[in-house]
């Protein structure tokens, strides 16, 4: 059992959970969830749920196929199904006096520092008040490029933001297989390299958005910050007291990390196309903790503001560092490969002499 010390956990349900194939919900499996969660609140833990399903529980009432509806049209699935999703929840938790809010974000929420540390804030106002955030993505605003789409990243983003110890993902498979051996999973993981992707297979469910990779760049996020995270099947009643009688998941180590809230914030940061790409001197500069100028810029990838997360690779595409950029890709364009001194010239306004600087950025 890996709970013991940790004070605030999330925990992440997938929609197959919920709804099953026929299309039922799992009326009995939410409540026996309940019953897991009271415990885990008698003994003070602070607990958020993410939960997936508006779209799943949406698609039942008006008796649609997710597979083939349009953005839109999901959307306002989505809308139907969320107030669906979150009756299950207030009638199934209430028999067990636990009180719910719901908390829905954006990409934007999560990616912009004033509004993450904004939601961090409502986060421990709602556990104050002892009521239990269940959180998911506002799809019915989201467009499809500005959007997480699942799950398992928006809870490692919260599970980030708000400094959870424990992220538990409940799925509809035991962990990480490792596929060579059919039937094992791989009970911890230390490092996610390039063995862990040769070791994965991807599946994903009908109703799930996420597959094991998605699960991948979650637990990247929650080691980087400092948080574990575990992959356990979750489709036994009373599905957490199995997992830990069981010891059946996947743990992923987080690292120890000494980085400031603020750095880890950057360096989890889901967001981005968005890549500056620097030559061998800036890559040593880098290594060396220094600040990014534009001599060592070779080429920018994609559209960005000012004050956007920007991943910064060498010349072969090795991720180096992530950081908040001073400046926006047009302006970069323009000033790419010259002296500090020329940027005043080439842009006709003063500005930082750091494309980005060593405060704002965190090494990988
Ligand atoms: N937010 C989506 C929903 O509630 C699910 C995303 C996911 O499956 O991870 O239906």
């Amino acid at each position: 059992m890996h709970l013991k010390n940790s004070k605030i956990i999330i925990i992440k349900i997938g929609s197959s959970l919920l709804v099953d194939a026929d299309r039922k919900i799992r009326k009995k499996w939410l409540t026996s969830f309940a019953k897991d969660i009271k415990k885990l609140k008698s003994k003070n833990k602070k607990i958020v749920i993410v939960s997936s399903g508006a779209i799943a529980l949406g698609c039942k009432k008006m008796n649609y196929n997710k597979t083939n509806l349009r953005l839109d049209k999901s959307q306002a699935i989505a809308s139907i199904g969320q107030i669906e999703l979150m009756n299950l929840f207030s009638q199934t938790f209430l028999k067990f006096k636990l009180n719910i809010s719901q908390i829905l974000l954006t990409l934007e929420d999560t990616e912009e520092r004033r509004r993450s540390i904004n939601a961090k804030r409502t986060f421990e106002n709602l556990f104050e008040l002892d009521y239990i955030p269940i959180v998911n993505e506002n799809d019915t605003i989201a467009t499809s490029e500005i959007k997480y789409g699942d799950n398992d990243r928006l809870a490692a983003r919260v599970a980030q933001i708000i400094g959870a110890d424990t992220l538990i993902i409940l799925s509809d498979v035991d962990g990480l297989y490792d596929k060579s051996k059919k039937k094992n999973i791989i009970r911890t993981v230390s490092k996610i390299d390039s063995n862990i992707y040769a070791l994965v297979e991807d599946k994903k469910n009908s109703y799930g958005s996420g597959g094991i990779m998605t699960k991948l760049d979650a637990a990247k996020i929650c080691m980087n910050s400092g948080s574990q995270m575990l992959i356990a099947n979750g489709q036994k009643l009373n599905p957490l007291k199995k997992i830990f009688e069981n010891n059946n998941y996947t743990r992923f180590v987080p690292k120890i990390s000494t980085l400031a809230a603020r750095k880890k914030w950057i360096v989890s940061s889901i967001s981005s196309s968005a890549k500056i790409y620097i030559d061998d001197g800036a890559t040593k500069a880098i290594n060396n903790g220094k600040s990014l100028l534009p001599a060592g810029i070779i080429r920018v990838l994609g559209n960005f503001k000012k004050g956007e997360n920007i991943l910064i690779v060498d010349k072969n595409n090795n991720e180096l560092a992530r950081g908040l950029s001073s400046f926006s890709s047009i302006e970069i364009q323009k000033i790419k490969g010259l002296q500090s001194s020329q940027i005043e010239n080439i842009l006709g306004y003063s500005s930082k002499s750091e494309i980005i600087h060593k405060d704002d950025m965190v090494k990988l």
